[in-house]
């Protein structure tokens, strides 16, 4: 077992580095304290290959792998978790949806462009009253010729506001659940689609998210992705690769906790020493250290399988859930550290403790991740097949 990155993997790390360095760091706290949504940013990391580390070249990727994809994720989520979000819709989720499910047409109109982030993508399943339960989805899609006729609503949706084109989940059978669903592809400007922005929300507030209202909006039958009635398997797929982007995001975000307690604990004194001489100080920093190093190398590994080209639902799982606790506890610990200083907007800890708690909601909630891992250890339902 070889536990050191190739040289490949390691420049690509270094490259994202230096990204967040020139053009993230300086921006970020203006952009948050404004909720911009950094387009710009998002279509230059696109432009130098971010995006495309898992798709081939002909695709507009640069075939590095999903190991890379995850690396790259971790280094821009660590610098702004907002960032994190287009590792889905101009990777993991839209795109990679598209070039596993859809077919050749699809595939040469929107690939390139999603990837690129020349468009912005989206990727919509939740709705109103519909989270967890996917197969219990509301929005319908009636055929009518050779086309068909969504209904419905979408809410907490990513992009929904500055999207050009993305998937969105419907019933093509409304009496059945899993064996009922179909995906389909939408694009902005298609009648009937419109979009409120979800303001005011507690994190990731560069990153924009709103409810997409659907009404009698026509979509040829050519956008169908995948078999009707088979969109819950196209969806499971998207979001198994999606679990990939989350877990890096929040090793990344960790990874960002760790370094400004560090930071602060050489910096700042109490009683005439440095708060970091303090055991109970440093037992924080030694926690928070040792769950990121866990954390990534169960990221890691997922990378690995993915890049093997096998199964990983179970360990994209596990990934996911315990990387999205240890950045929440590492986010309450960072901001304990700063004292009051943690409190304000002035240092970053205040905006990685609202951008944590993401991770345990988005690409299945950690109930829903407990439940995976559980049914798969008590060998009721294998999360791997
Ligand atoms: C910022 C943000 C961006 C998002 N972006 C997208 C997006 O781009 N596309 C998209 O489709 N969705 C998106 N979502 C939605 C997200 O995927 C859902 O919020 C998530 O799947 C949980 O669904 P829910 O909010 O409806 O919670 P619910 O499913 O209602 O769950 C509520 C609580 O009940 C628990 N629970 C539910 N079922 C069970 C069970 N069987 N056993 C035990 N506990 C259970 C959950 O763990 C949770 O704690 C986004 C959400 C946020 C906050």
């Amino acid at each position: 077992m070889n536990f050191d990155l190739s040289s490949e993997q390691l420049a690509v790390r270094n490259a994202a580095v230096r990204f967040a360095e020139k053009e993230i760091y300086p921006k970020v706290a203006e952009q948050e304290r404004n909720c911009t949504f950094p387009k710009e940013t998002i279509q230059k990391m696109g432009s130098l290959g971010f995006f495309g580390a898992a798709f081939p070249e002909e695709f507009g990727g640069t075939g590095s792998g999903y190991l890379c994809h995850a690396i790259l994720c971790e280094e821009i989520s660590r610098a702004h978790s907002s960032l994190r979000t287009p590792f889905n819709l101009q990777a993991m989720t839209c795109p990679a949806t598209l070039l596993q499910w859809g077919t050749p047409a699809q595939k040469e109109k929107y690939v390139k462009k999603l990837v690129s982030a020349e468009w912005m993508g989206l990727f919509a399943i939740t709705e109103p009253d519909v989270g967890s339960d996917v197969a219990g989805i509301k929005t319908v899609a009636i055929k009518k010729g050779g086309r068909y006729i969504l209904n419905g609503q979408k809410t907490w949706i990513s992009n929904a506001t500055v999207f050009d084109a993305g998937l969105v989940f419907a019933k093509t059978n409304p009496k059945e659940r899993h064996r009922g669903i179909s995906c389909f592809l939408i694009e902005k400007g298609m009648k009937g689609l419109s979009a409120r922005e979800i303001a005011d929300k507690l994190g990731h507030r560069c990153s924009p998210t709103g409810t997409l209202f659907l009404e009698d909006v026509e979509v040829p039958e050519e956008n169908r992705v995948g078999p009707e009635n088979e969109g819950f398997k196209v969806a499971m797929t998207a979001l198994d690769r999606g679990r990939l982007s989350v877990a890096a995001g929040a090793v990344g975000v960790a990874q960002a906790c760790v370094d400004a307690a560090v930071r602060y604990a050489r910096e700042r004194e109490q009683f005439g020493q440095l708060i970091g001489t303090y055991q109970m100080v440093q037992q924080k920093i030694a926690e928070m250290r040792a769950g990121v190093e866990a954390a990534r190398l169960l990221l890691y590994q997922c990378g690995f399988l993915k890049d093997q080209g096998r199964r990983d639902t179970l360990e994209s799982s596990i990934a996911k859930y315990f990387a999205s606790q240890v950045a929440v506890a590492a986010a309450n610990d960072a901001v304990e550290i700063y004292g009051g200083n943690g409190y304000s907007e002035e240092y970053p800890v205040s905006r990685l403790l609202r951008d944590a708690k993401l991770y345990q909601i988005g690409e299945g909630a950690s109930n829903i991740m407990r439940q995976l891992i559980a049914l798969d250890a008590l060998g009721w339902k294998k999360a791997n097949g």
